[in-house]
């Protein structure tokens, strides 16, 4: 019997040790959170193309094929919303200079993933964070402001949060996707979406490829959706064993050149993204990974 209860004791000790070792965060910390909340209503996918030293140029061909991609993902997610009973119109629109000019900014690191494992998840972020204020206000610079009695009615946007509040205004949108565009075609990299799972910065998305299942991805992700595929926010095996079996087809898998009609927004991201209140129990582990991957 005293041997039992060592046993047990020491299971005990060994379950609150591991529990407070690894930590974990919620997912729904994304949901109804950020600039972008609920994927309902009027929203504007606003993109803009960016160069930089390590990724290809974006060639007038690239930027207009991108340009159909992102027609094809916003009609696709029209289309979603109207089969799940959700209002949406997406209106989407792109910063281009002239002649096709982009933006040259390089990245922190020589690709998005070396930018987040040179330091850490957290860190390679806000040093992203800085690249997309700088961008944001290159665009800011360029933009027309509406003069009244021969005085500007607002300033020139100077950041990624004036920048979107501009938009928002502009546009007249309930909410801004902001997406920056580099050009991977030949390469391997990640897209990344930063800022979901806090307040402290507006969140935008970082798209290596412009395939219309991977811009797809990248704004439901800003509207709360959590990565259902292996990625630098999704990591346990038993939990990617799980969304697989569960949801193979699902948007937020890894969507890497596969094509959107075979894909489609299932229960668990139709949760995240505002689209429905209550989710299965059994999908409920998939709300958490561990918190470690930030450090
Ligand atoms: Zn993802």
């Amino acid at each position: 019997m005293r041997s039992i209860t060592t046993k047990l004791l020491l299971f005990l000790i060994l379950l609150t040790g591991l529990s407070a070792s690894s930590p974990s965060f919620d997912f729904r910390t994304g949901r109804h959170n950020n600039v972008c909340k609920d994927l309902k209503n009027d929203v504007l996918l606003y993109f803009v193309f960016v160069d930089t030293r390590t990724t290809s140029p974006w060639t007038e061909f690239d930027i207009l094929s991108t340009i159909d991609s992102i027609q094809v993902a916003a009609r696709w997610l029209e289309t979603q919303a109207t089969g799940h009973g959700v209002t949406l119109r997406v209106k989407t629109d792109y910063y281009i200079g002239d002649e096709f000019a982009t933006i040259q900014r390089n990245l922190p690191g020589n690709s998005i993933r070396e930018t987040i494992e040179q330091q850490n998840l957290a860190k390679g972020m806000e040093s992203l964070n800085r690249w997309g204020d700088y961008i944001s206000k290159i665009i800011g610079e360029s933009l027309y402001i509406k003069e009244k009695d021969g005085i500007p009615t607002q300033k020139k946007p100077s950041n990624k949060e004036r920048l979107i509040a501009f938009l928002r205004d502009e546009y007249q949108v309930e909410s801004v996707a902001l997406l920056l565009l580099v050009n991977n075609y030949y390469r391997s990299d990640i897209s990344l979406a930063i800022n979901t799972l806090q307040n402290e910065d507006v969140e935008f998305s970082v798209v290596s490829y412009k395939y219309p299942s991977e811009i797809a991805h990248s704004v439901l992700h800003l509207y709360g959706a959590a990565d259902l595929g292996e990625s630098p926010f999704r990591k346990s095996p038993r939990k990617l064993r799980i969304a697989n079996q569960a949801f193979p087809d699902d948007i937020m898998t890894e969507v890497y050149a596969k094509s959107l009609s075979g894909l489609e927004i299932g229960e668990f991201t139709k949760y995240m993204i505002g689209w429905s209140e209550e989710l299965d129990p059994e999908f409920e582990q998939l709300l958490f990974e561990r918190a470690s991957i930030f450090r």
